[in-house]
């Protein structure tokens, strides 16, 4: 952990538990799947579709993998008969990809059959380097019988512009982000800069192919470039969707509303979700920043 990254996990241990619970409520869409769909129909009255994401651990049982089953299903359950536009989040290591690849990759059938009822796509979120062969895998897999699951790809692994040809060669839309783990010279791009210019490689390779992308970010660099390059390229809104967190950049979201573009938002819930923030709290000494800004507000 760095010097900053040390003083703010000092700070968030002195503050009282539910001054970080109050602030963190920016950022997370309840402890239950009904507080969930509260912010999900609020969002929605604003123009705005989700995503939701009961957040969790790595499954290291097949019981812990089954319980996290049996909360994505309460998300499909609850979405069921609304006319709401809700996407299912979910990450395979949460359906047991450490131990088992085969048992997650059952699992998130279950969950793909339950959500095509619901009217829900599932986007399978690509996780640390390690995984991404078995979840592209298992997304090619799962689409073989379930056009509902969509993939993620992030912009700073060097081999993301393969993997990508290969999602435009299969007709599989995705999402698009810079990377949220610390890969390392071994898989990833180390600078901002080239980072972007992956980015944006990958969104213009699904805009010119007439392949869904959702654009993830909060960057207003890579906002600003894909809205010239779907102007360049002659593409319409329902090419793409910009996709932003919960409390983030809310001003930049609302303006790309206001202007006619299509904006998720991605909803992060659960019982252990405050337990959840605090860790991603204690990772990233900026959002520490957002919060401490929100305390004070
Ligand atoms: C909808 C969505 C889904 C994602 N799914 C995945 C995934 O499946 N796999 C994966 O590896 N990564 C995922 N990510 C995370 C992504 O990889 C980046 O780590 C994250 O989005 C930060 O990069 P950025 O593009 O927003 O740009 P940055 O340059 O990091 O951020 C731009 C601005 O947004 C603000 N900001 C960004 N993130 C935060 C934050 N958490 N809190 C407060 N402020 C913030 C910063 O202040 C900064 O000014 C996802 C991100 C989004 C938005």
């Amino acid at each position: 952990m760095t010097a900053t990254g040390r003083a703010v996990s000092t700070i968030l241990d002195v503050l009282p538990a539910s001054v970080i619970r109050r602030a963190a409520r920016r950022y997370l869409g309840g402890a239950t799947v009904f507080e969930a769909m509260d912010v999900a129909r609020s969002l929605a009255a604003q123009g705005m579709p989700v995503t939701l994401a009961v957040v969790g651990e790595a499954a290291a049982t097949p019981e812990y993998a089954d319980q996290h089953v049996r909360e994505l299903l309460t998300v499909t359950d609850a979405v069921a008969g609304t006319e709401l536009d809700v996407r299912l989040g979910v990450k395979l290591t949460g359906l047991g990809l450490v131990f088992d690849p085969e048992l997650a990759r059952a699992h998130l059938l279950v969950i793909a059959d339950a959500a095509a009822a619901a009217g829900c796509v599932v986007e399978v979120d690509m996780e640390q380097a390690r995984y991404v062969d078995h979840t592209l895998g298992t997304v090619r897999a799962a689409r073989r019988t379930m056009s509902n699951v969509e993939a993620v790809v992030q912009a700073e692994l060097y081999r993301t512009a393969s993997d990508v040809r290969g999602l435009i060669a299969g007709h599989i839309p995705a999402r698009v982000v810079k990377g949220a783990y610390k890969e390392g010279r071994a898989h990833a791009y180390g600078r901002p800069e080239v980072i972007r210019d992956s980015y944006l490689d990958v969104v213009r390779q699904f805009l010119e192919a007439g392949v869904h992308v959702g654009v993830a970010t909060h960057d207003e660099y890579l906002i600003y470039h894909v809205l010239r390059m779907a102007e360049e390229l002659g593409v319409s809104s329902d090419a793409y969707e910009f996709q932003m967190l919960k409390g983030i950049e809310e001003d930049l979201r609302a303006a790309l509303v206001r202007s006619g573009h299509p904006v998720r938002v991605t909803v992060n819930f659960g019982a252990d979700a405050h337990k959840w923030a605090l860790r991603r709290l204690k990772e990233n000494p900026e959002v520490v920043r957002h919060m401490l800004t929100s305390i004070r507000q």
